[in-house]
């Protein structure tokens, strides 16, 4: 499995794993040790959690909506490969497809078209998912839909956040 914090993008502000970072991880997303404190404060009294208790899109320009869409396709390619991954820990088990299946609710057949191909080849690299042109810079959005904001590729970010 890939361990490397430098693969890792944080699932809420979408700030990329540098050396040196921490990131808490589960089931695919991964929170860097600003959002952990940031939603500890939140969360910390019922006012700072009732103030972000609105959806964030709602507040939200089309420029910050259209720059959330990468961010959430990188999450998503990120829980992806965190499930291939676990899918791959389970065949080095020698677990067969159908059990595999079976806990997926889906068949052994079904099972092995989806991950067959994938498990044991390189990841590719989450940079490779979007052309650098493509990527946002310099704006403000809402990366999750706990809406925390960042300023794509920089580990900059600002704290406008929602919980539901
Ligand atoms: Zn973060």
């Amino acid at each position: 499995m890939d361990f490397d914090i430098k693969n890792k993008t944080c699932s809420f502000c979408g700030v990329r794993g540098t050396d040196g970072a921490k990131f808490a991880g589960g089931l695919g997303a991964m929170m860097c040790v600003p959002c952990v404190g940031r939603f500890h404060d939140i969360f910390s009294t019922d006012a700072k959690t009732e103030a972000v208790s609105r959806p964030p899109w709602e507040a939200m320009s089309d420029a910050e909506v259209l720059g959330t869409l990468p961010l959430i396709a990188r999450n998503a390619e990120q829980v992806n490969e965190f499930l291939t991954e676990w899918v791959e820990l389970a065949r080095s088990r020698k677990i067969s497809w159908a059990e595999i299946g079976r806990v997926m609710g889906t068949s052994r057949q079904a099972a092995w078209e989806r991950f067959a191909e994938r498990v044991g080849k390189p990841r590719p690299q989450e940079t490779a998912s979007l052309p650098p042109s493509d990527v946002p810079r310099r704006v403000n959005v809402s990366s999750s839909p706990l809406g925390t904001s960042v300023n794509p590729g920089s580990a900059t970010t600002t704290p406008s956040v929602a919980v539901i």
